[in-house]
């Protein structure tokens, strides 16, 4: 029971963004008069705060009763990449352990990976 107590919390945060995002669609949807929506395309960073798996475990929940109820969910994931300011080197950083691959340097500039995106909303 308490294992499944901590279950039900870890998605919280995801699942309150995507009532959010579901409110953002269904907005979109009615002004452009969008009456069967097919998929909605995400993207999320690598290291974004927001989990893939947890947004696919309470989509349903969240677009029970919708404009997206039955819609498919894509989901993209962006890559964390980042630029080494000692050398220039574009890299990884989860793949890197956050260190340059070329010349092993700490000190980088996140280029992506943090993303929350709506990127797309097929229509039927
Ligand atoms: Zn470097």
């Amino acid at each position: 029971m308490e294992e499944y107590l901590v279950e039900e919390l870890n998605n919280v945060h995801e699942l309150g963004i995507i009532i959010e995002v579901v409110k953002v669609v269904e907005d979109y949807a009615l002004k452009n008069n969008v009456t069967g929506i097919d998929t909605l395309v995400l993207q999320i960073g690598e290291i974004s705060s927001v989990i893939p798996k947890y947004v696919e475990e309470c989509y349903p929940i969240a677009v029970e009763g919708t404009l997206l109820e039955n819609t498919k969910l894509k989901i993209e994931i962006i890559p964390a990449n980042a630029m080494c300011y000692d050398c220039g080197t574009v890299f990884n950083v989860v793949e890197n352990e956050k260190n340059c691959p070329k010349c092993k340097s700490t000190l980088w500039r996140l280029l992506s990976g943090k993303e929350f995106i709506i990127k797309e909303i097929v229509a039927y």
